[in-house]
């Protein structure tokens, strides 16, 4: 009988698994195998929140295989040792995977591909995570994109409503020797400071499907307003998700297209605003591959001599424990170390208070989100910083600061998210809770902070310094 191993990754998933479903298609048995080696990863490997994460999708994909009579393999150590290994102890002769964009494992994947058929193993890769593979887009000029809404526009028309592929009906996990207990990976936190992701987040395939089902009946039709309302659950929540390939976005806009055609036109909700979204990633991905060293180095090569401010970790603790004084951006922080997770418009709040305002580089903030986020993905928060901070492709200009009061007021006007992350000021009238310095008493009786900065005084400076750096 034939076998294959399967390397899961990112794409901790059973249906619409290209890889997967091909293998099954093409042996009698498979072993479904996950390698622990974070030490390949670069300078990425995943962060506390993310090992957490990865904990519970190993643990579902476990599960939802143990219904096919089989078990996810677990190994640890170094990828091709391990292949190699596996493929002797099971009899496989062909390894199937999804691919990954991070420099790192591309590098990696590439060594192994060719280290396995010098020895004779066959090894098959498949696009699985995004709508295009990232190379197979380009401008009229044959070169990578730069810019989202061209990019958007293009890859809009290749968009179809295509079947995701289903779970295998011929998915038989073949016998080999014990693996390794997910328990001794160590992913999870030896002092318990999970309970707030816990009661979040149900990861897994399942998990995922149950999310966008939420989104589907509750959201997506106010999705182009309700995405900028902190306070309510406006947005689909799938981030960590397609992270770590629970979900993919052909199955996301297949379920999105089919809710479509059970409502009349009057009441179909137009989902396009939520597809654009998930164009962003796309781009996210698209950049990191033909760009790969963004990470850590400005997109925009002017930014090279710009006068950051000097390290100050008394500054930065302030900015990553939520104790800076201006309320949204400390909710923010809070939301973020609590579930996991943190808002989009936040986001960028808090990163424009952390590039401009403090004026701390934005590697700090890149940092500190890549071990707190349970979706932290090196594509998007590469992205995300980089258009924030303004030195990234399409980026914000670097003289658009956030107002985290005025956008406070506008976004959260009755104060409902500010009060949930921010209990000590929770008493107070909306306007004092969206300027709480207003009221020395108030401070004083709830120990929140006085603001670290002026937040016009500091914004001047961030201008002023943009202007030295634009020479
Ligand atoms: C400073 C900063 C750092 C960020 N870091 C990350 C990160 O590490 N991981 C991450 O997944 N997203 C990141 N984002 C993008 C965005 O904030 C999150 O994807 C979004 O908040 C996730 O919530 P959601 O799933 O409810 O999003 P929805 O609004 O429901 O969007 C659906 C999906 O589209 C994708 N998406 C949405 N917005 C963006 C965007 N701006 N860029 C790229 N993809 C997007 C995500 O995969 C998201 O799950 C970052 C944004 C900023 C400003």
């Amino acid at each position: 009988m034939s076998i294959a191993i399967v390397w899961f990754r990112h794409d901790l998933r059973l249906a619409d698994n290209a890889a997967l479903h091909r293998a099954c298609s093409e042996h009698a048995g498979v072993v479904p195998l996950y390698v622990h080696a974070p030490q390949e990863e670069g300078d990425w490997s995943p962060g506390a929140a993310s090992r957490w994460w990865l904990h519970h999708a190993l643990q579902a994909l476990d599960g939802a295989l143990q219904q096919h009579h089989g078990s996810l393999h677990i190994r640890e150590g170094e990828s091709l040792q391990v292949l190699l290994d596996v493929v002797k102890e099971s009899g496989a002769d062909a390894v199937y995977w999804n691919r990954l964009y991070e420099p790192a494992a591309i590098a990696r994947d590439m060594h192994i591909k060719a280290a396995l058929r010098e020895r004779g193993v066959a090894v098959h890769s498949f696009g699985s995570a995004l709508w295009q593979e990232p190379w197979q887009l380009a401008t009229q000029e044959g070169q990578p994109y730069r810019v989202f809404t061209p990019f958007w526009r293009k890859l809009r028309t290749l968009i179809d409503e295509a079947e995701p592929l289903p779970v295998p009906s011929s998915l038989h996990v073949a016998p080999v020797k014990r693996g390794l207990k997910l328990a001794n990976l160590g992913l999870l936190p030896t002092i318990p400071w999970d309970k707030g992701m816990q009661e979040a987040w149900t990861p897994g395939e399942q998990g995922a499907h149950a999310m966008l089902e939420l989104f589907a009946d509750d959201a997506v039709g106010d999705y182009a307003a309700a995405r900028d309302v902190p306070a309510r659950h406006g947005t689909s929540r799938l981030s960590p998700h397609l992270h770590f390939g629970e979900i993919t976005p052909r199955q996301i806009h297949h379920e999105l297209a089919a809710l479509l055609r059970t409502r009349s036109a009057k009441h179909r909700p137009d989902i396009e605003p939520y597809l654009r979204e998930l164009g962003w990633r796309e781009f996210a991905h698209h950049l990191l591959y033909h760009f790969p060293k963004t990470p850590t180095e400005n997109f925009n090569p002017r930014f090279a001599g710009f006068p950051w401010a000097c390290d100050d970790d008394a500054q930065l603790r302030r900015w990553q424990q939520g104790r800076t004084g201006i309320p949204l951006v400390d909710a923010g922080m809070r939301e973020l170390w609590h579930t996991g997770w943190m808002h989009n418009r936040v986001r960028m709040i808090v990163a424009s208070f952390l590039t401009k305002n403090l004026r701390l580089h934005w590697h700090h903030g890149a940092r500190w989100f890549w071990d707190t986020l349970v979706d932290a993905d090196l594509a998007n928060n590469t992205l995300g910083w980089q258009w924030v901070a303004g030195c990234g492709a399409d980026a914000a200009p670097y003289f658009r600061i956030f107002n985290p009061v005025s956008q406070a007021q506008k976004f959260d006007p009755k104060a409902i998210y500010l009060r949930r992350w921010l209990p000590e000021l929770a008493a107070s009238s909306d306007a004092l809770v969206h300027e709480p310095w207003k009221d020395a008493t108030l401070l004083k009786r709830s120990g929140y902070p006085l603001p670290m900065v002026d937040l016009g005084e500091s914004r001047h400076a961030a201008l002023a310094a943009y202007q030295v750096a634009r020479g």
